[in-house]
């Protein structure tokens, strides 16, 4: 199970539905739903930018949002340049959209990766080159700080929320134990 996936299952607000997806509430981890309408759903595609839209939206209504985009991934692992370049585009797409509708007055945004492949195509593994981090919003400084590698990521984010991550490792983590920062 993904970590979206996982996220889903186990946290408060389940998984959204089609129709959420085809009125612009729901985001599709292929940015478009063409993975969903090829395997017969009900979907209206959407362009990467309108999934970036959507995702802005869905991040003012949440405390935390996290996006998970993997087929560059699967590009990586096939050795596919034209898939590697068409995926990289629909993520640029999407994530100018994103940056043209958030608040980064009220949020902070962060983007990485949880390992490389897609910048070598001359394997089809995972890489082990270091993965850029950008952070921007409140408390980014502080935010970037914590990470000198990719492991810091989750316990930074646990740590901006004023969440313990060992004494609560393993717990699902409820609204009551967010302080969320000022
Ligand atoms: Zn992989």
């Amino acid at each position: 199970m993904s970590c979206t996936s996982a996220m889903a299952y186990y946290g408060e607000g389940g998984f959204r539905s089609t129709e959420m997806f085809n009125r612009g509430e729901a985001v599709y981890f292929d940015l478009t739903g063409r993975y969903a309408k090829r395997r017969g759903d009900d979907v209206r595609l959407m362009t990467p930018a309108r999934s970036g839209e959507a995702l802005s939206r869905i991040t003012l209504a949440h405390d935390f949002t996290l996006y998970e985009y993997f087929l560059t991934d699967f590009a990586g692992h096939r050795q596919n340049m034209g898939r590697a370049v068409r995926y990289l585009e629909d993520v640029d797409a999407a994530l100018g959209a994103v940056l043209k509708y958030y608040d980064l007055e009220r949020y902070l945004l962060i983007l990485t990766s949880d390992h490389g492949n897609v910048e070598d195509l001359s394997t089809r593994s995972h890489t082990t080159n270091p993965v850029p981090l950008v952070a921007a919003g409140p408390g980014h400084e502080g935010f970037a700080s914590r990470c000198d590698d990719v492991m810091d990521v989750a316990r930074a984010v646990f740590e901006y929320f004023g969440v313990d991550p060992v004494k609560h490792s393993g717990q699902p983590i409820r609204a009551e134990l967010i302080k969320l920062p000022e």
